[in-house]
């Protein structure tokens, strides 16, 4: 047998709950004897899913979509982002979060991370600048929350990597204008696909409906008189029922496998700790608690070659998940007539980011190592995970 100090590679498969379990397999059944998949109007599946959200958010409204990308297209344009003025956001997010800026008729004007985090810094955004500001708890690390409400500029949460977080005690999606979660099937709560926006703003819930709701949602729902002339309106960026009902139960076991992640997270932390690794996950703020989606540690010697450090975790086993690509430099973003054509109320304002314009960013990138927590009690599995981390960051 090998011993632990020199265990190579991982020998366990990551250990995964099942995806779906009984429950959800039991109300996607109960859909389908109903013989009703389709809810044009806030519809009994829709509504079991818009009430728990809301509750869980406490907010008091809910609005599901089709997916996270289009409740973020229908929240910042609710929120009132404009083409003079962009939204500011950080680069530390999935592409669709970033061009979703240009589908709700403005840009991203890109800022900085905060030193110790791998959220935006809302002392490099100059609200002059943004009609909207997108704050997104990036690996589930929630944002400083307090600072961004501070600002006097509507803020939109993307929450898809930190379902179920709290900031200062309070529920993510609860701090800004609006909160939006992504419930695509790598998130922490599945639709498969879909995707939830939350607000306690009454006409701000009504604006995002008219981006991709159904006309007899609209009549049914449609108050304030700013919307109201769109209630014609057809767009269609709807939740399909067998979604709805498979992210509801989701939602009912958030908490025990959040619970779970965590005392898997605590036991590594203590293991790396006790071994002197010189790797500590990435803190989150007083009174919050993390959402999970992959879980940043920050290496506390300089990495001189992330993908050497990443060849080497992945041919151990170690279950790490890809930063996402650097978008600053993505060919779309740098070529301004490919965004002009495709967006033409840029026709004349859009300038390339600039990677040097970013230096936290690019050291978080250089610095972090993400890893999947199990979601599922295997204390076995985490001796496992730190003492094929210790050989590996050894051998570098
Ligand atoms: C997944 C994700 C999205 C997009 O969600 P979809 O449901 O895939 O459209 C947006 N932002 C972040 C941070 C995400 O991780």
């Amino acid at each position: 047998m090998t011993g632990a100090m020199t265990m190579r590679q991982m020998t366990v498969p990551f250990p995964r709950r099942p995806k779906y379990g009984e429950t959800e397999i039991a109300a996607v059944t109960y859909l389908l004897r109903s013989g009703s998949l389709s809810e044009i109007g806030r519809g009994p599946a829709c509504a079991a899913l818009e009430d728990a959200f809301a509750a869980a958010a406490g907010t008091t409204h809910a609005l599901s979509f089709n997916s996270g990308t289009a409740s973020l297209h229908a929240a910042l344009h609710a929120a009132g982002a404009t083409p003079d003025a962009g939204v500011a956001m950080s680069p530390m997010t999935w592409i669709s979060a970033i061009t979703v800026a240009f589908h709700a008729g403005s840009f991203p004007l890109f800022a900085d991370l905060t030193e110790d985090s791998p959220n935006l810094d809302p002392a490099q955004i100059d609200p002059a600048n943004c009609s909207a500001v997108l704050v997104t708890h990036a690996w589930g690390v929630p944002a400083a929350l307090r600072e961004f409400t501070g600002l006097p500029v509507p803020i939109v949460e993307d929450c898809s990597h930190a379902h179920g977080a709290l900031y200062q005690g309070r529920p993510v999606g609860s701090w800004g204008a609006a909160g939006c979660f992504s419930l695509q099937e790598s998130k922490a709560v599945s639709g498969g696909e879909g995707g939830i926006m939350t607000t306690s703003d009454s006409a701000l819930y009504q604006r995002a409906m008219t981006v991709g709701h159904h006309p007899y949602r609209l009549a049914a729902e449609l108050t304030h008189p700013d919307p109201l002339p769109l209630a014609g309106a057809s767009y269609k960026f709807r939740i399909p029922a067998l979604s709805a009902v498979i992210a509801r139960e989701q939602l009912r076991s958030l908490p025990s496998r959040m619970s779970d992640s965590a005392t898997n997270l605590t036991l590594l932390t203590q293991l790396i700790d006790a071994m002197g690794l010189p790797l500590a996950p990435m803190a989150v703020p007083d009174g919050s608690v993390r959402g999970w989606y992959g879980t940043p540690f920050t290496m506390l010697q300089p990495v001189l070659d992330p993908d050497a450090l990443n060849a080497a975790c992945t041919a151990a086993r170690l279950p790490v998940r890809a930063l996402y690509p650097d978008w600053l430099t993505t060919p779309l973003l740098q070529q301004p007539a490919v965004i002009e054509r495709y967006w033409p109320h840029m026709r004349g304002r859009w300038t390339p980011p600039d990677v040097r314009d970013f230096p936290r960013y690019q050291r978080f990138r250089q610095q972090t190592l993400i890893l999947k927590i199990p979601d599922l009690p295997v204390p076995d599995y985490m001796h496992q995970l730190a003492a094929v981390l210790a050989t590996t960051l050894r051998s570098l």
